[in-house]
Order: structure tokens, then C-alpha cells, then sequence
């Protein structure tokens, strides 16, 4: 079936208990026994699992065609997860546009003898190839990529971590399973911060990993959201399975109006380059047409005239909010560079937006008069 009718119905059916189309919200964290001991439904304490959390793991594990899928309290949470299930003096490649946040976690959470890391151009895949050591036991994509929408070749990369017995795990924040399945191109592992396009209205916080197929490393992982106790709260999954149900129409309506968007800043004399992969001068542009069945709602351009005139545009808008984060109804603008820190790489004049649901003629009228000044 097509995606729109298993966004609605995967990890749904009516309640056997009252008939409720829409399913309850299990809060009780703790679940009865029966005389002999036994668990007859299968639950026992919440945070080893959930109702809720189970309908949602159930139906994220359909959207990416995976076997299993874990839900955690964020995003961070799952990546965490991921690097605890590797073992002290491992190897990791990562993408040198890393999600900022990993980056932080690994050099300031992680002692360097518990992971050894490597920062690679993924879209370059010699690079990749010639990072590659003895040890290595996990190759990380995040495709496209933050805040430059660098698109890393899926399958190539899982084909280089499986040829060293590694790993490969792909971040797939920014395509959702509507725009891209890594599992099908040959990941082990799907990686989302559900608080974006997943939760897709700005107001849940979560996290999920997806697996190909159960064995070890599905074991590992769900060993440690159990005893890790990051899990997701019975309500984050009641939204965010109500919000699945709307995930491809979002997805594909946002995606429309990026493309437009980004034609109308890539011809504006006000910008000097427009990130986005629908571009055909975008580097990424035919691996992207391949792996992708469109090319999302994110784009990034450079304004003319660096930081001030970037800073200075983004206080001219009306209707776009200046604000983190991605995936929402609204549209959000971004100055990267400020919030990802004094060593970041990203140019000064960068603005990152998140298109969102409003009519596009009139964000395209909104980004207009800003750049008329
Ligand atoms: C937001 C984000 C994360 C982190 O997720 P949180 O839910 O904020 O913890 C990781 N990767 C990408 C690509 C993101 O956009």
C-alpha cells in the first residue's frame, strides 16, 4: 500500500477494550500479573514498553520498512543510544556537517578512549573509503545534510561500512520516510529526531532508531532503551502517531513550496547561493533525484553582504519566525553560524529555513520585501 494509507493505519486499530477509534493514552507506568506470574498482555512496566510507545515503534518501523523501531525522549537520546551500543576504542565515521549536537555530545560527553572519530565529506566517497580503519564499526550519513544540503550517497556509503564490517546508520530527519527509506538502499539503522517533520507542529520533543532486521545490533539497542530508560512518554507517542497520519501531506506541500522558493532566492541578485538539493546546479542534484522522491522542505542561501546583512534580512520579516529547529507548520529562519558556536564552518551570511504550511506566494512575499530591504 501507498504511504498516505500506512501513515493513517500502521500501529492503529480500534481499542478492544471500548471500541475508541482513536487509541487511549496508557499512562499507568505498571501493568497487572497474572496468578502464575506471567504478563498476559505483554506489559509489565512502562519503560521496558508501552502501549503507546509500541503502536508508535510499530508503525515508524512500517514508514521505513524496518524490522524494529525504538522511540526515545529525543533525538539525542537515540543517537546516544547508538554510540552505547558500540564498544570502548571503536571507530565512528562521521559526516563533517554533523547534526551540531553529536558533535558536542562525542567531545564533551565521551572520553576520546571510549569512541575514536573521524569527520568525512560524505558526498565525497574516496574520502570516506580512505577513513575507513580496522576498528571502524559505524559509517553515519545524515543526507541531506545540515545546513548545506550536502547528499551523501546512500547506498555507496553502507556498500563501504559493509565491505569493513561496519555498521552504516543514516539520519533521516530531514527526508522523513515519505522523501527517503535508507533501509532500502542498504542502511542498517534509520535515525530520527522526531520533533521534526515526524511531530511535524513544533510541540514534542522525541527521537527513534529503526533497524533493518533483528539480530544483534536491534538486541543491543532495545537492551538499552530499557535499561537506559530514555524512552518516550505514553503522550510524546500518542502525538506523534496522530501526527504520522498527516506526515506524507506535510512533507509533500512543503516540499513544493521549497522548490519554489528556492527558484525565486537562486534568481534574486540580494543572494549570492541557494542550497537546495531540487537545484540542478546543486552538486547533489542527481544522487538526490535517485535516493529521494522529491527533495524536502529545507533549503539554505547566502545573503550578499555576510553577517549583518543576513541578521538584518531575517529582522525584516513579517511572517517568517526567527527561530531553531525544523519540520513545523510555520516556516522558521536561521542564522546557523550563531548557534552552532565559535568553531563552526558555516558561512557568515547563511540563513537556514524550514518552509512550513503558509501559502507559498506569500512566504515568497515576505523574503521579497526583506530582501528589497
Ligand atoms: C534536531 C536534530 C537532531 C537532534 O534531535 P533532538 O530531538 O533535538 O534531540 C539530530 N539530527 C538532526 C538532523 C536534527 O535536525
Amino acid at each position: 500500500m501507498h504511504i498516505d494509507t500506512r501513515a493513517v493505519h500502521a500501529g492503529r486499530a480500534p481499542d478492544a477494550a471500548t471500541g475508541a477509534v482513536m487509541p487511549p493514552i496508557h499512562l499507568s507506568t505498571t501493568f497487572e500479573r497474572a496468578a502464575d506470574g506471567d504478563y498476559p498482555t505483554g506489559f509489565a512496566y512502562t519503560r521496558q514498553s508501552n502501549p503507546n510507545r509500541m503502536a508508535l515503534e510499530t508503525a515508524l518501523a512500517e514508514l521505513e520498512g524496518g524490522a524494529a523501531a525504538f522511540a526515545f525522549a529525543s533525538g539525542m537520546a537515540a543517537i546516544d543510544a547508538t554510540l552505547r551500543a558500540l564498544s570502548p576504542g571503536d571507530h565512528v565515521i562521521f559526516p563533517d556537517e554533523i547534526y551540531y549536537g553529536v558533535r558536542h555530545l562525542l567531545h564533551t560527553v565521551y572520553a576520546p578512549a571510549q569512541l575514536q572519530a573521524s569527520f568525512v565529506d560524505m558526498a565525497n566517497l574516496d574520502a570516506v573509503r580512505a577513513a575507513v580503519r580496522p576498528n571502524t564499526r559505524l559509517v553515519w550519513a545524515e543526507t541531506p545534510s545540515n545546513p548545506s544540503l550536502k547528499i551523501a550517497d546512500i547506498e555507496a556509503v553502507a556498500a563501504i561500512a559493509h565491505a569493513s564490517g561496519a555498521w552504516c546508520g543514516v539520519d533521516n530527519t530531514w527526508a522523513s520516510p515519505v522523501l527517503q527509506n535508507p533501509l532500502a538502499l542498504g542502511a542498517d539503522l534509520v535515525m530520527h529526531s522526531t520533533t521534526k517533520y515526524i511531530g511535524g507542529h513544533s510541540d514534542v520533543l522525541g527521537g527513534a532508531l529503526i533497524v533493518r532486521e533483528n539480530g544483534p545490533l536491534a538486541e543491543k539497542l532495545g537492551h538499552i532503551q530499557h535499561h537506559g530508560g530514555g524512552v518516550a512518554s505514553p503522550f510524546d507517542c500518542w502525538l506523534l502517531l496522530r501526527s504520522l497520519a498527516t506526515l506524507p501531506l506535510r512533507v509533500r506541500a512543503q516540499t513544493e513550496s521549497a522548490g519554489k522558493i528556492a527558484s525565486f532566492l537562486a534568481g534574486h541578485a540580494g543572494v549570492s547561493r541557494v542550497h537546495y538539493p531540487g537545484l540542478e546546479t546543486h552538486p547533489g542534484h542527481a544522487i538526490a533525484g535517485r535516493q529521494m522522491r522529491g527533495f524536502g522542505g529545507m533549503l539554505s542561501f547566502e545573503v550578499v553582504g555576510g553577517r549583518e546583512a543576513a541578521f538584518a534580512l531575517a529582522a525584516r520579516l513579517r511572517l517568517i519566525t526567527r527561530a531553531t529547529s525544523l519540520g513545523g507548520v510555520e516556516t522558521l529562519i536561521e542564522h546557523r553560524r550563531s548557534i552552532e558556536g565559535p568553531d563552526s564552518t558555516t558561512p557568515d551570511g547563511l540563513l537556514r529555513m524550514s518552509v512550513g504550511l503558509e501559502h507559498v506566494d506569500d512566504l515568497i512575499d515576505d523574503l521579497g520585501t526583506a530582501l528589497a530591504g
